[in-house]
């Protein structure tokens, strides 16, 4: 079995130094959590520039769905690197853009055509569903969650409510935004239980929501993600997705699914709203769609595309490049890594509900296929949030060799690519164990 190796002290001197260096010429508002500087990555294992060997599961933020530098990606990367890497995909056609347009729109659930709209990175994708969304209906509102974080453009910052210091100096932010409540059961913001809550976080909507505030006739979309991620790695109970759709279906309000970081088989399903039995009016794509080439998407049913020639436009979505990268990773989903997600994620949750037992700051282990979540309390009765711990133990899992990212206040995610195997989830568990053991409770 494979463990990471840690040599130096960390960071190491080369990591030191470039550590510094970037401190001189690198935007100061990056959230580095701890200094590792990489230098390259193979699967799950990434080397630092002084040569530490480190087991990734944060796959560069549910990114890399192939695991790093996946042969086959590379491989369709150079071919077509090789034969042209720009052209604009805006006023020029060419066959990756076409190729992969006609794959996600097969792939999307539900009837009928899809179209899609290709930008380069998750915010896009949800700015092109906002504008979207606006141009089709013409409605001036919009329904969006607490604890969602869609981007950080101006339009899906505007819909994000995720944490404050996001949001903090920007105001004001495009008008006619309601975020509310989501289906945080552990957490439930209106104190009561699944299943006796009878969905409550739903019927609100209809019930309070559409009159008293917002003339629902008046409301563009819905933007939701199936699986809250920034947000502290959320899993909705079963029929929250269908009973909202409803709502939305009845006043013809389009439902708007980021799966920016839920999709792409991370959960064991293309997109994580199928779990749900749902198939939204618009998609949202980035992150593991290209397994680390950048490129986002937007996809809608052409009945709803129904925007004209000049109305929104990038210069670079749609790389050629990065959608052969997609089409490649694609195929190495369908071909069995979307599969392999399911069987290793049930592996993760049933690892850490094991050091459950044992380790009472661990308040909530939650998640569908690899997007798996634990969040930390100081008290498993009062569930007092720990913040603190939860930085501490993804630090101190550095220091043994194994990545990590935080989500929400106090939630540690693990969203490791989807080639992950059986003994590498195994050895996470047990350098986890390990840190509850030196950090934990
Ligand atoms: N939507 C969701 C659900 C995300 O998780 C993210 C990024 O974390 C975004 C949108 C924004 O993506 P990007 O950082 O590529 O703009």
């Amino acid at each position: 079995m494979r463990y990471p190796e840690i040599k130096t002290d960390l960071p190491g001197p080369q990591a030191s130094n470039l550590v510094q260096t970037d401190k001189t010429y690198v935007s100061p508002s990056y959230t580095r959590i701890y200094p590792l500087v990489v230098k390259e990555g193979q699967g799950l294992w990434i080397y630092d520039v002084d040569d530490n060997l480190f087991l990734d599961f944060t796959a560069g933020i549910a990114v890399c769905s192939t695991g790093h530098c996946h042969p086959k990606v590379v491989q369709a990367i150079k071919e077509q690197a090789e034969r042209l890497l720009h052209m604009s995909g805006t006023d020029f056609y060419y066959v990756p853009q076409i190729a992969l347009a006609e794959k996600l729109a097969s792939l999307a659930p539900g009837e009928g055509i899809k179209k899609v709209y290709f930008g380069n990175s998750g915010a896009e994708a949800v700015e092109a569903a906002f504008k979207l969304a606006r141009w089709h209906t013409r409605g001036e509102l919009n329904i969006a969650f607490f604890g969602a974080f869609h981007g950080r453009t101006m339009g899906a910052l505007s819909l994000t409510a995720s944490k404050t210091i996001q949001k903090k100096h920007y105001y004001p932010f495009v008008p006619g935004i309601t975020h509310i409540p989501y289906a945080y059961c552990y957490r439930c913001p209106y104190n009561l239980s699944y299943p006796q809550c009878g969905l409550e976080c739903v019927h609100w909507v209809e019930d309070t929501l559409f009159r008293t505030t917002m003339p629902p006739e008046e409301i563009a979309a819905i933007f939701v993600e199936p699986i809250q991620g920034e947000g502290g790695y959320i899993v909705p109970p079963p029929e929250f997705h269908r009973e909202l759709h409803e709502i939305a279906k009845k006043y013809n309000i389009l439902y708007v699914a980021d799966e920016v970081q839920s999709g792409m088989g991370r959960t064991g399903k293309m997109f994580s709203i199928e779990h749900y039995g749902v198939a939204p009016d618009i998609i949202a794509l980035a992150k593991g769609i290209a397994s680390g080439m950048p490129l986002g998407a937007m996809i809608a049913r052409e009945d709803i595309m129904t925007w004209e020639a000049g109305s929104h436009a990038s210069t670079f979505g749609g790389n050629p490049v990065s959608c052969q990268a997609a089409l490649a990773t694609i195929q190495l989903l369908e071909e069995g890594l979307m599969a392999n997600a399911q069987i290793q994620g049930e592996r993760l949750i049933k690892g850490l509900r094991e050091l459950q037992k044992s380790y009472e700051c661990m308040g909530d282990v939650r998640g569908l296929g690899l997007m798996v979540g634990v969040e930390l309390v100081k008290d498993r009765e009062t569930k007092e949030r720990a913040g603190e711990l939860r930085n501490k133990l993804i630090y101190e899992a550095f220091r043994k060799g194994l990545l990590l990212l935080g989500c929400g206040e106090n939630t540690v995610r693990f969203c490791p690519a989807l080639t992950v195997s059986e003994e590498e989830i195994d050895v996470c568990l047990s350098l986890f164990g390990d840190v509850l053991k030196a950090v934990g409770w």
